[in-house]
Formats: structure tokens, sequence, C-alpha cells
């Protein structure tokens, strides 16, 4: 079977890190998390003499936005390593802006270069959905591992980590303020690159984000084809 680069929209709340997990362990897709992968780069002890690693560390390390120009070459570089390595790409939180999709005049979005790695068939768009009210209990009572950041579902909320024994952390990100703005955020500016994506003959598929983790696996593993 071709090997499929997955993309996973889903308001902060809608388990899309989750599925991107279920489908990296069970069906050996690479799982690529552009905000963990910048983070790993620009603190990369072996990169500190390179001033472009410079300037993004200095970005990321105070909350200013990478460059995206930047952003865009190293994912796309570290899209084609995995392609080149014969293993699919599922994406949880990558081709968020319009320029990282679609590129402009001067730059190729990675949208195409992953039509030149996989091939246009074996791209899928998975759209999450969920209730703004779902979304926001799921996050306020979220918890992430503070040594292995594994995530920790809401109802089994406890003070360790279930796989490391960690203690247990609520993420910064997880106020209801905060989360209110990232669902805004999230509708403003991912709903019309889905749309352009729809336009330009991808292959879209809106799942209902509510149902446990388990069983909303099952039913993408169906929806691609994976059984
Ligand atoms: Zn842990």
């Amino acid at each position: 079977m071709s090997k499929q680069a997955v993309i996973i929209y889903g308001p902060p709340g809608s388990g899309k890190g989750t599925q991107a997990e279920l489908l990296a362990r069970k069906y050996n897709f690479i799982h690529f998390d552009s905000g963990r992968y910048i983070e790993s780069l620009v603190h990369d002890k072996a990169l500190q003499k390179n001033p472009i690693i410079r300037r993004e560390r200095k970005n990321f390390d105070t909350g200013i936005l990478c460059t995206p120009t930047w952003v865009l070459k190293i994912v796309t570089e570290a899209t084609a390593r995995i392609a080149k390595a014969g293993y699919g790409i599922v994406y949880s939180g990558s081709l968020r802006t319009m320029f990282e999709s679609f590129g402009d005049k001067k730059n190729k979005g990675l949208l195409l270069n992953l039509v030149k790695f996989y091939g246009r068939k074996n791209i899928r768009v998975l759209a999450l959905k969920v209730r703004p009210a779902s979304s926001l209990k799921r996050n306020s009572s979220r918890r992430v591992c503070s040594v292995c950041g594994m995530p920790m579902l809401a109802k089994f909320t406890h003070r360790e980590c279930d796989f490391c024994e960690g203690l247990l952390r609520k993420r910064t990100l997880d106020t209801p303020s905060v989360i209110k703005v990232r669902l805004k955020q999230y509708a403003d500016r991912t709903y019309p690159i889905i749309a352009r994506m729809k336009k330009n003959g991808f292959r879209v598929i809106e799942i209902n984000g509510e149902p446990a983790p388990y069983k909303i696996h099952a039913l993408i593993v169906k929806k691609l084809g994976l059984e």
C-alpha cells in the first residue's frame, strides 16, 4: 500500500495529537509535531554556532513566531527525509498558516511538496469537529507530565504520570480565557486553509471529535483504508 501523508486539524482539546500518536504507534506513521521539532532544533547544542539558529532560538524562547520562510524550509526538509526513508507522515500541528500550506510566488508551500513526495491521492486531510463547550472542558482539566510530556485525559487525572510517575502539571495555555482566544484563532486561521484545500481538490474528511479517542481512531483507520 502507498504511504500516506495525513494532516489532522482540530481546535484545542479535539484530541488531534492523540489521534496522530495512535496512527504512529499502530500503523508506522511518523508523527511530526512542528512545534516540538523547532524547539529541539533551536536548542540543539551542536547548532549554536549557526547565526540563523541563534536568531530563531531568540524568537522561540521569547514567544515570538519563528521566521515563516525558515519554518517552511526546515519542515519541508524534515518531511523530505521522512518520505525518502519510506514512512508515512502524520501532522498534528502543521500547515497552520496559508503561507506554510500554499507558499507564495517565491516559496513552494508544504502541500505541493507533499504532492511531490507522496502523490496527490495519498494526501488526506482530517478535520476533527468538537463543540466549543467540550473543547473548553477538556482543555481546562487537561494535565501533562512534567517529565515525559505525556498528556493525561481529564477523567483519569491524578498527580502522577501513568507512564513515568513524573508530576503532572497544567499547561499555561490551558486556562479558559486563553483557550477562548485559541479557539477563535483556530477558526479564523484554519477554516480558510481547509476551504482552499477542498477547492484545490484535496480530500478533506470531517470527523466528529466528541466520542472516546479509541472510537475516533477506529473510524480514522477505516476512512484511511488502513485495515
Ligand atoms: Zn511521564
